[in-house]
């Protein structure tokens, strides 16, 4: 089955829990619009090579279509789609003004220079630019772009519009209109949402085992926000493979200096560093996720935890920092093992939270401090968090149904605010 026909499986298993009008569910089962384009770029060896990229308005009843652009090379229609669909319910939680989107280029950007990335970049925005705009759909940072990739976005996009944009993408560099606090954003939500939930359950956080797959800007900026909380952090991984150690606990910080240095953590970790002591072995990604541990954050990119591996999870809290980690089939089984899925529409919903803020920020012209950030984020967070569970404990549902039944009860609600088939069958008597 398809990644999206799965994702639209999590939706309707809400509405059972959600008085709705058949009009709602027709609409929300489809995207809006979807633009593919073809991105001629010229390579630095004088050849020209021909990117495909795709860009999808899912619903945008609640406000501008939001999300990220990601660069992969398994990048398909069928992926971006997904993704926008989670945005929509993802904003809807936050309660932001925001509907979904998404886009993505078939790229594997570690294989083009610098210049080439910055022409597909520019050449992206020429070919989406009447698809996109402050009050129409605002990218963002995803899987394998990053800020300097926001900023040239945005600047193309000045250029054509011939005005200063920045409000039409977020992400960007602090100094071209970014917002502070906009780097840690999606790990500080979701640290603020795990808090709750160790807060609720009375565990003590120093006790708390923790694997990590994925150390990109969320996996490390999360591993350091628990590690300086003093959770242990036991396992660590990226696309190359990962490492763990049974009697202790890793210090990002130190791991992501090696990273940085040799390109990958498996079997370069510590040397010469802080953590020689340490004893380590190394693992792979699946090995990672099947891990002893307390706490389990998927990190990366979706189908991680599927009904092949599923049986075989120990973690007690998976904490969804990925978009789609985990399929249908493998949600049963966790349930069933009462194994606690913390949502990604909730998890990871911090990211586009400080989206949010930079947008408002460079409408209005005025930057708040790193500090403001966080301060306006955590009540974001916890009230998304407590929202969940309350729904949860009021339908005796698991989390992410219960993620769905607030996302999809405010996104229902504005469709339904302009009439159902009920209503208008009613006044045409
Ligand atoms: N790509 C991120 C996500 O999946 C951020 C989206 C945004 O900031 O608009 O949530």
């Amino acid at each position: 089955m398809s990644l999206f026909e799965n994702a639209k499986k999590q939706f309707y298993k809400s509405l059972k829990y959600l008085n709705f009008s058949e009009d709602s569910k027709k609409i929300l089962s489809q995207p809006k619009e979807i633009l593919e384009v073809s991105i001629p770029v010229r390579m630095d060896d004088g050849s020209l090579e021909v990117f495909t990229g795709y860009r999808v308005h899912y619903n945008n009843i609640l406000g501008p279509t939001k999300g990220g652009i990601r660069y992969h090379p398994d990048v398909t229609l069928d992926e971006v789609k997904s993704l926008a669909f989670w945005m929509t319910f993802k904003c809807a939680i936050a309660g932001l003004p925001f509907g979904g989107g998404k886009g993505g280029i078939i790229v594997d950007p570690k294989k083009l220079s610098k210049k080439e990335l910055e022409r597909l970049s520019r050449g992206f925005i020429q070919s989406i630019y009447d698809f996109i705009g402050p009050d129409i759909d605002v990218p963002a940072p995803d899987v394998y772009t990053n800020e300097m990739i926001m900023g040239w976005m945005a600047d193309e996009y000045s250029k054509i519009a011939r005005k200063l944009t920045p409000e039409v993408i977020t992400g960007k560099p602090v100094s071209l209109g970014g917002s502070l606090g906009r780097d840690d954003a999606t790990a500080r939500g979701a640290y603020y949402v795990i808090k709750e939930h160790v807060k609720k359950l009375k565990l003590n956080e120093k006790d708390l085992k923790v694997a990590i797959q994925g150390f990109g800007n969320a996996g490390f900026y999360i591993a350091k926000l628990l590690n300086d909380d003093g959770f242990q952090i036991v396992a660590l991984s990226d696309s190359k493979g990962g490492i763990y150690t049974k009697n202790g606990k890793l210090d990002p910080e130190s791991i992501m200096k090696v990273k940085e240095q040799k390109g990958k953590m498996e079997g370069v970790y510590c040397k010469g560093t802080v953590c020689d002591m340490i004893e380590h072995e190394k693992i792979t990604n699946e090995e990672l996720l099947e891990l002893d541990v307390d706490i389990l954050i998927p990190s990366a990119i979706e189908n991680q935890i599927t009904k092949k591996n599923a049986d075989k999870i120990k973690a007690k809290i998976v904490l969804e920092i990925a978009n789609g980690p985990t399929t249908p089939e493998a949600d049963e089984i966790l349930n069933k093992k009462n194994i606690t899925v913390i949502p990604d529409i909730l998890a990871n919903s911090g990211g586009v939270t400080v989206s949010y803020f930079e947008w408002v920020q460079n409408k209005a012209g005025y930057y708040w401090t790193r500090e403001e950030v966080s301060e306006k984020l955590k009540p974001i967070m916890v009230k998304g968090y407590n929202d969940m569970m309350e729904a949860a404990e009021n339908n005796k549902i698991d989390l992410r149904t219960a993620a769905y039944v607030v996302g999809s009860r405010r996104i229902i609600e504005a469709i339904e605010a302009k009439g159902t088939t009920a209503y208008f069958r009613e006044q045409s008597k």
